[in-house]
């Protein structure tokens, strides 16, 4: 018996040869193979993206000048996520207002385009919250509007793979995925994305119309 010197990894696990009792989708299994397999490779990635991605740079930035940092003040915090984190494998991060910070799923994330991705929609959230501080109304529209905002911004419609199940079409791809994220939290999730939607995807805050992609 060899001996890892991995403690992400785990020691040993069980397969079940019933398929409805395993854990990941059909859907899952190409990306699983890809994930992260180490919290310190993830760590580099993270850092390497928040010291040279321009998008995330600029995204941060905003941030910190809108909320005075206090909005993600905790920072971000990466973890092996389980399913007492987020039941679907598809959720890969979140931003949690109460606890001030983001969290991102390491072994959810297929190296640096998906961690960017997934980082630049959780910016997208946490500048949308700094933007609402004033009002604290936190209603549906605000939550169709954001999903809007981060599946556009944080690029997740803008490649062709992205792109097949909706015949090319992008502003289908956004409007699918922005549903699918707000109906987590409200029940007329499907009526707020439909009724927010032109409005909030032309909103390029922080961006300009040439930083659009
Ligand atoms: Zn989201």
């Amino acid at each position: 018996m060899t001996k890892s010197n991995n403690d992400d990894i785990d020691d040993e696990i069980l397969i079940p040869l019933d398929r409805t009792q395993r854990r990941l989708k059909d859907s899952d299994l190409e990306q699983a193979k890809l994930v992260y397999n180490t919290i310190e490779k993830c760590r580099r990635d993270t850092e390497y993206v928040l010291e040279h991605d321009l998008r995330t740079r600029k995204l941060l930035q905003a941030v910190q000048q809108h909320c005075d940092s206090r909005v993600l003040s905790e920072g971000i915090l990466l973890k092996k996520c389980t399913n007492e984190d987020f039941n679907e494998f598809s959720i890969r991060g979140e931003m949690s207002e109460p606890q001030k910070r983001i969290k991102l799923c390491c072994n959810r994330l297929a190296g640096i385009p998906e961690l960017r991705r997934t980082l630049i929609h959780e910016l997208v959230h946490s500048f949308d919250h700094c933007r609402l501080r004033k009002t604290r109304h936190v209603g549906c529209n605000f939550i169709a509007c954001t999903e809007i905002r981060a599946y556009a911004l944080g690029g997740q419609c803008d490649l062709p793979v992205d792109l097949a199940k909706f015949d090319g079409n992008r502003d289908e791809c956004i409007k699918y995925w922005a549903t699918m994220s707000t109906i987590r939290n409200c029940d007329n999730g499907v009526e707020a994305v439909e009724r927010m939607f032109e409005k909030c995807h032309k909103d390029l805050s922080p961006f300009n119309l040439e930083e659009k992609h």
